[in-house]
C-alpha cells in the first residue's frame, strides 16, 4: 500500500509584478488502488499543482507538505522523487533533441531501479509498451518528443508510465489534443496501470470527456487554487451539464 498526501499546499509563482499566490492551501490524499480526478477551469492552478509536486524551480512552496509514504517529496531532487515512486506526465512534455526514446527510457529505468534492465527483455518490454499504445517499434529511435504529434506525445507518456511502473502517477491534461481514437488508447493505458496492485492515479483535466473511459473513484473540483468540492461520478455529470459556473461564483 502507498499513499500520496498533499497537505495544505501553498505555492507562489514569480511574475513581472512579483510573486503571485496560485495554490492557496490544497489538501488531497491519494491512496493506492484509488483513481482521483482533479477538474477545473483554465487558470485555476492545476498545472501549478503538478509542477509543484514535480519540483519545478519556477514554483515556490510557501506552505504545506507533499508526502509519499510519509517521506517529504518537497525535500527531494526531481530524480529522488521518481525513485521514490512518483511519475508525472506534464501538460506540455519537453523535447529532448538527440536523445532517443529508447535511451531515455533505459536511463530513467536504470535511475529508478538502481540497476540497468537486462537488455534482451528490456527491448521486448519497450516494444510491447509502445505496441499497446499503437506506436511502431521504430518510434523508440526518435528523439524524445521532437516533432511528435500531440497524440504521439501523450501516447508515449503512457508507454513510459507502463515501463517505469511508479507507485503514483500524476497526469496533467493527458487527454488534451487527442482525437477520439487516441483518447481511447490513452485511457485504456491509464486503466491498465490503475488495475495493477497498489497504484494511485491523479488525473488532472479540464474536460469531462476522458471520464467516459477512465472512471475515477473521486472527483475534485478545483477553482482558484483550491479544492472546492469532492464527490463521485455525479459531480462529473454535473460539470458536464453545467460547467464550472456554480463553483466559480462560490469561490469569489
Ligand atoms: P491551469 O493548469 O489550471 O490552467 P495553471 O497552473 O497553468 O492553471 O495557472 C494558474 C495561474 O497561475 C494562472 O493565472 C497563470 O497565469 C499563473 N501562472 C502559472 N504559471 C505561471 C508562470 N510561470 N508565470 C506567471 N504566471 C503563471
Ligand atoms: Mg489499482
Ligand atoms: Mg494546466
Amino acid at each position: 500500500m502507498s499513499k500520496l498526501e498533499i497537505k495544505d499546499l501553498k505555492v507562489t509563482v514569480e511574475t513581472e509584478d512579483g510573486p503571485k499566490d496560485i495554490l492557496k492551501g490544497v489538501t488531497l490524499t491519494i491512496n493506492s488502488n484509488e483513481t482521483h480526478a482533479i477538474m477545473g477551469p483554465n487558470g485555476s492552478g492545476k498545472s501549478t499543482l503538478a509542477y509543484s509536486i514535480a519540483g519545478h524551480p519556477k514554483y515556490t512552496i510557501t506552505g504545506g507538505e507533499v508526502l509519499l509514504d510519509g517521506e517529504n517529496l518537497l525535500d527531494m531532487s526531481v530524480d529522488e522523487r521518481a525513485k521514490a515512486g512518483l511519475f508525472l506526465a506534464m501538460q506540455y512534455p519537453v523535447e529532448v533533441p538527440g536523445v532517443s526514446v529508447a535511451n531515455f527510457l533505459r536511463t530513467a529505468k536504470t535511475a529508478i531501479d538502481g540497476e540497468a534492465p537486462k537488455l534482451r527483455t528490456w527491448i521486448k518490454d519497450v516494444n510491447g509498451a509502445l505496441e499497446k499504445m499503437n506506436l511502431d517499434p521504430a518510434f523508440s529511435q526518435r528523439s524524445v518528443n521532437e516533432g511528435f504529434s500531440g497524440g504521439e506525445k501523450k501516447r508515449s507518456e503512457i508507454a513510459q508510465l507502463d515501463l517505469l511502473d511508479p507507485k503514483v502517477a500524476v497526469l496533467d491534461e493527458i487527454d488534451s489534443g487527442l482525437d477520439i481514437d487516441a483518447l481511447k488508447v490513452v485511457s485504456d493505458g491509464i486503466n491498465r496501470f490503475a488495475e495493477r496492485d497498489d497504484k494511485g492515479v491523479l488525473l488532472i483535466t479540464h474536460y469531462t470527456r476522458i471520464l467516459r473511459y477512465v472512471k475515477p473513484d473521486y472527483i475534485h473540483v478545483f477553482v482558484n487554487g483550491r479544492v472546492a468540492e469532492t464527490g463521485g461520478s455525479e459531480l462529473g455529470e454535473e460539470l458536464e451539464a453545467n460547467g464550472y459556473d456554480r463553483f466559480l461564483k462560490a469561490s469569489v
